[in-house]
């Protein structure tokens, strides 16, 4: 959830814990940090290391392979609505300058990195327009709503990726294709009509894994974008892990949780999440939205309801936020 007090009291929180870790960091006592191995933390990477393999441990248990140096990696959760949202993540490896770590809109990790990919993000956003965000909005208003925030990278190329059927609830290619499809060529939504080039092509299916992990991380890149189910954190319905390298697009993963039931019908019932509405929203992660507020309405919300078929109609936001991509 982004309202304002909610990003400055994290603001806040981080500072705070910037001046505890600077204060321990002063102590004799402290161990050195040692930026290898499988328990990377935000801590050790604060001393600057640069890190070329090995994960990151953030505090709240996710999990991250080291992308390769110039790559960032972005773990995007949707959460299950009333529940706490686990924050949208972003590390990139800025090589010899070390890793910068983003959750939300704290910053962390290495000083230097953090200055260069902050830097580096704002010139990308800036050549764009950013539409301003509607934070007052009382009630779900989508057609009206002109909110989206953008991720910092798009896709030069289509889309290609492969749908892996291990595990899933229902029979789920097409469905979630329906959902990317939502963002791709002509758009009629909320009396506009637009034409974008975000496009998208299932190659068949797979039995490769996806890069996304059961804590609701992100592991190593493949090179190959797949789609496909598995265990998440609890009330996480899904969650797009993206590879970007300078703000352009490389590879795509996602996982939808096999711990609730789905449906694919027009007409959904019972506690049910409808798989087309929410893969519409991690596509729209996938080709570089972020999240809105939850009141927006928009499919970028960051949490859904049970049987939410609106989530698979693009609101005036989306239409704006996708047109501003491609
Ligand atoms: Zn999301």
């Amino acid at each position: 959830m982004r309202t304002s007090s909610v990003t400055a009291g994290a603001v806040a929180l981080g500072i705070a814990l910037l001046a505890v870790v600077t204060s321990l960091g002063s102590g004799s006592a402290a161990a050195a940090p040692t930026c290898r191995g499988d328990r990377i933390t935000v801590a050790d990477l604060a001393s600057g290391c640069a890190v070329s393999t090995g994960t990151v441990v953030l505090p709240d248990g996710r999990r991250f392979a080291v992308p390769a140096a110039g790559v960032t990696v972005s773990a995007l959760p949707l959460g299950a609505a009333g529940t706490s949202d686990a924050g949208d993540v972003s590390i990139t490896n800025a090589g010899r300058a070390g890793l910068a770590v983003r959750v939300d809109d704290v910053w962390k990790g290495s000083a230097a990195a953090v200055r260069q990919e902050r830097d580096a993000l704002r010139s990308r956003l800036a050549a764009t327009p950013q539409a301003a965000t509607t934070t007052t909005a009382t009630k779900p208003s989508s057609c009206t709503n002109k909110s989206f925030a953008k991720l910092g990278f798009t896709w030069r190329v289509p889309v290609s990726w492969s749908y892996n059927p291990a595990g899933q609830k229902v029979s789920g290619a097409s469905t979630i294709r329906a959902g990317a499809d939502a963002w791709t060529g002509g758009i009629a939504a909320c009396s506009k009509k637009i034409t974008t080039t975000a496009a998208e092509r299932l190659v068949g299916n797979t039995t490769q894994a996806s890069g996304v992990t059961a804590a609701g991380g992100c592991g190593a890149s493949s090179g190959t974008s797949v789609v496909g189910w598995g265990a998440l954190p609890k009330n996480t319905l899904a969650v797009t892990c993206v590879w970007s390298r300078s703000g352009a697009a490389v590879e795509v993963d996602q996982r939808y949780t096999t711990a609730q039931q789905w449906s694919t019908a027009s007409t959904c019932s019972g506690p049910r999440f409808d798989l087309r509405g929410v893969a519409t929203h991690e596509w729209g992660h996938a080709f570089g939205l972020g999240h809105t507020a939850q009141s927006s309405g928009l499919v970028m919300r960051p949490a859904s309801t049970t049987c939410d078929t609106g989530q698979r109609t693009l609101g005036l936001g989306d239409v704006l936020g996708i047109d501003s991509l491609y």
